[in-house]
C-alpha cells in the first residue's frame, strides 16, 4: 500500500468491481490491471468463492488489489435480522481471509440498500460509488468507455461489475484504462484513495462513500 507522501499530488481514482469472483471476467479485468500495473478493488460475494474462483481473487491480491465484502448471499440486507447480517459478514470475511490472508476493509451493501440497523450491525465503512448501470447488457461498450474516460473525476469511487456475463465491462476497462492513464489518472485501491485524501473512513456513523471526502459525497 502506498503512503500519503507517495500519492501526494496524484490524480487518484478507485476502480471497484462487484459480484465476483469468477475465473472469466474477473481475470479479463486482471489482465488489464497487470498489463498497466494499476490497482483496483473487488467487492466479492461470499457464496461465489470456491477453490476454483478463489484463484482469481488470489491473483488480484497478488497484484496489489484489495478484496472487500459484498455480503455472502447478495440479499437486501435491510430485510435480514442482526444475526443473519452477522452471519453474512462473518462467512464472507472468513473465506476472504482463508484464501488471501487478509480481512476485508470495506463493505458494499447489495443494491446499495441501507438502514440504521444495517449501519449499526456492520463494523466496516460502507462504500457506494458512481457507475453507469454496467449490469445492464443494453449499455454498450462505447457508453461504458465514454463514462470512464469523460465522466469519471479525481477522488471518485467508480462502481463497476465483474459478474461472469459482463464481458462488456472487461472490454470497456481494456479500452478506457490506457486513455485514463494518458489523462494523468493514478488508479489506487480504496484504502489508498482515503490515504491520498487524508480521510479516515468512518465505520461508526451512518455514511456511505462515493468519494473520499468527509461527507462521502463531492
Ligand atoms: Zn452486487
Amino acid at each position: 500500500m502506498r503512503t500519503a507522501e507517495e500519492l501526494a499530488g496524484k490524480k487518484v481514482i478507485a476502480l471497484t468491481f462487484d459480484d465476483g469472483p469468477n475465473t472469466g471476467v474477473t481475470n479479463e479485468i486482471l489482465d488489464v490491471v497487470e498489463e498497466y500495473g494499476i490497482k483496483a478493488s473487488f467487492f466479492v460475494i461470499g457464496q461465489n468463492i470456491n477453490d476454483e474462483t478463489a484463484t482469481a481473487m488470489q491473483r488480484a491480491h497478488s497484484l496489489g488489489c484489495e478484496i472487500n465484502s459484498h455480503s455472502f448471499t447478495h440479499s437486501d440486507m435491510t430485510k435480514l435480522s442482526a444475526d443473519e447480517i452477522k452471519d453474512e459478514m462473518d462467512r464472507t470475511a472468513e473465506l476472504i481471509y482463508n484464501y488471501v490472508g487478509e480481512h476485508p476493509k470495506f463493505f458494499r451493501p447489495p443494491y446499495i440498500s441501507v438502514s440504521p440497523e444495517l449501519y449499526a450491525a456492520i463494523d466496516l465503512p460502507f462504500i457506494s460509488g458512481i457507475g453507469c448501470n454496467d449490469w445492464e447488457d443494453k449499455v454498450s461498450v462505447e457508453k461504458r468507455v465514454k463514462f470512464l474516460t469523460e465522466k469519471c473525476t479525481e477522488g471518485e469511487i467508480v462502481l463497476l461489475h465483474d459478474q461472469p456475463t459482463n464481458e462488456k465491462t472487461a472490454e470497456a476497462v481494456r479500452q478506457a484504462v490506457p486513455k485514463m492513464l494518458e489523462d494523468g489518472f493514478e488508479f489506487v485501491t480504496l484504502s489508498e484513495l482515503f490515504i491520498a485524501k487524508g480521510i479516515t473512513p468512518a465505520a461508526d456513523r451512518e455514511i456511505i462513500y462515493s468519494y473520499a471526502t468527509e461527507s462521502g459525497w463531492k
